[in-house]
């Protein structure tokens, strides 16, 4: 009897049948978690280097790894070095000029085209941590102004839709050297500092992503770096070193697929989205405040997290304002809320709109930043390989940059001892950690580290005490034909109608305890 030819139809079912065959396999293999980042790279259309659980890729052999093409950006760059940093944030970086000052062969790589094009935001910078970290860059840091503006106005604005209760503090106390805290943008700063780890002898290869961390019995060796950041080329290229520095940020993609830290979970990253809006310097001055090239930050809470756990700020920039407004990833994603709804609808608030009058939307997006702390801190210290930063969630709210800067000193000290010995093991490296753990950053993510519990135990902790402190503001402003206790019971009441007074009192007693 003539075999029937099968439809289109079924060849296509069949073809699925296998695949999800083969895929249930693998899943049963490695793991869900290690799945998720197959399929993860699966449909970025790149073949996934390494899945956890499955053997590690060895070196490929000298001749094949060392042969970069005519037409390889990377063909002047040797194949040795003594450290590799990945990523040119403010974590990379000052390992890489720490190092590069030591008299270390140091290559910083970044996916960027240039360092910082792949960042966005409005940073502070504390300037008594960059004495702490880096104290020789600070003369140069003011001489060559990567800056923005010198914060002398540092407000708390707390929102509901129709009051603003505001408390601040500002003067010339700020205004005088070596000052207190500094604008940046994240676009100016990381290129300022990537060039300082240039000068003082560092190799930056911009415009080439790590694709793995390369390991040799469990060991890391060095990476492979592919020059096609968003798509893969396969064209890869390997380059070796004694310590593998990994600072690749919040999203820890490269670490993840090594076996040195988990995939972020949705409860504990917070997605802030941003936007950039051009003014008039002096007229920026004129709005906030600011006598001339002086700035403000302003923390928002209330109104801009639409009832949930977040908060936004407000930087002044030499010649723009950038607004940023966050909330947890799994509290957007319940609330139905996409991010660009949640800043349309800060735009939109009055105390807003009078701010922005007038002003160019310049740059808009949206970055994540680790909030678990303390907590999900990974094991920072590895056979070859230490992690710094917001990849190892070495992350304080929203204040970033003082821990990753630490964490590099800790880790560029352990390093150039562990150099001097020979020993780039675990126990060769390890006195980063124990460095780290005498550190200021340190001893504050520890003392935080029920913070992230007590906000998901308390999702609406932050709208209900700012709706609070309002209705009380709001009530004790307004005037009546009373008598001043009538007045002090009609605060209360109002306060009441926001939520319990035990709850409020509660939650206020649960903060204090938690440190947050
Ligand atoms: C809106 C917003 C406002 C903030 N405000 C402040 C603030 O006021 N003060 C403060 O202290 N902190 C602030 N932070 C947090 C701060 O920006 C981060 O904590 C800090 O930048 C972490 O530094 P990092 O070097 O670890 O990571 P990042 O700064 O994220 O740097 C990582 C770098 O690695 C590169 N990279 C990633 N993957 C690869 C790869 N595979 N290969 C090569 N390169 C790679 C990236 O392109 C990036 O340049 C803010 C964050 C946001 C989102």
């Amino acid at each position: 009897m003539a075999r029937r030819r099968a439809t289109p139809k079924g060849r296509r079912k069949r073809k699925w049948r296998k695949a999800a065959g083969r895929l249930a396999l693998r899943a049963a293999k490695a793991g869900a978690g290690a799945l998720l980042a197959y399929l993860t790279e699966r449909t970025r259309g790149r073949r996934p280097a390494a899945v956890a659980g499955q053997a590690e890729p060895e070196p490929r052999p000298a001749e094949a790894r060392a042969q970069p093409k005519e037409d390889d950006p990377t063909r002047t760059i040797p194949n040795r070095h003594d450290v590799v940093v990945f990523g040119a944030g403010p974590a990379g970086n000052t390992a890489a000029y720490l190092l590069a000052r030591k008299g270390l062969d140091v290559l910083l790589i970044e996916r960027g085209p240039v360092p910082g094009s792949k960042s966005i935001g409005g940073a502070s910078l504390y300037v008594q941590t960059w004495l702490w970290a880096v104290p020789e860059l600070v003369p140069a840091l003011f001489e060559e102004h990567p800056y923005e503006r010198v914060i002398t106005r540092q407000e708390f604005w707390f929102l509901t839709e129709d009051c603003m209760v505001n408390m601040g503090v500002s003067g010339p106390a700020f205004a005088r050297p070596p000052y207190n805290r500094l604008s940046a943008l994240k676009s100016r700063l990381d290129p300022w500092m990537a060039g300082k780890a240039v000068q003082a002898g560092a190799t930056l290869l911009s415009g080439y992503r790590v694709d793995q961390v390369i390991k040799n019995g469990g060991r890391a060796v060095g990476v492979r770096v592919d020059h096609e950041v968003d798509t893969g080329s396969g064209k890869t290229r390997d380059l070796f070193a004694d310590v593998v520095v990994v600072a690749e940020g919040v999203n820890p993609i490269v670490s993840h697929r090594a076996g040195y830290v988990k995939l972020p979970k949705a409860t504990t990253q917070t997605l802030y989205v941003k936007e950039t809006f051009a003014l008039p310097p002096e007229e920026i001055s004129r709005r906030l405040g600011c006598p001339g090239d002086e700035g403000a930050v302003i923390g928002i809470y209330g109104y801009p997290s639409a009832g949930l756990n977040g908060t936004g700020s407000i930087y002044t920039n030499r010649e723009s304002i950038g607004i940023n407004v966050g909330a947890s990833v799994d509290g957007l994603a319940k609330a139905g809320l996409n991010p660009n709804q949640f800043l349309e609808r800060v735009k939109a608030h009055p105390s807003f709109r009078r701010l922005l009058e007038g002003s160019k939307t310049i740059e808009y997006s949206a970055h994540l930043i680790p909030d678990a702390g303390f907590n999900d801190v990974p094991k920072l210290v590895h056979d070859g390989a230490v992690i710094l930063g917001d990849t190892a969630c070495l992350c304080n709210g929203i204040y970033g940059i003082v821990p990753a800067m630490v964490s590099a000193s800790a880790a560029a000290e352990a390093i150039f001892a562990a150099k001097e010995r020979g020993d780039f093991s675990r126990k060769g490296l390890k006195s980063y950690a124990e460095l780290l753990s005498r550190t200021f950053a340190w001893r504050d993510l520890r003392i935080n580290r029920m913070a992230a519990g007590f906000l998901q135990k308390h999702p609406r902790v932050f709208d209900l005490s700012t709706s609070a402190l309002a209705a009380a503001a709001h009530a004790g402003a307004m005037s009546y034909a009373e008598t001043s206790r009538q007045r002090r019971w009609r605060i209360l009441r109002s306060v009441r109608r926001v939520a319990p007074l035990s709850r409020l009192l509660r939650e206020a007693a649960e903060a204090a305890w938690v440190e947050y």
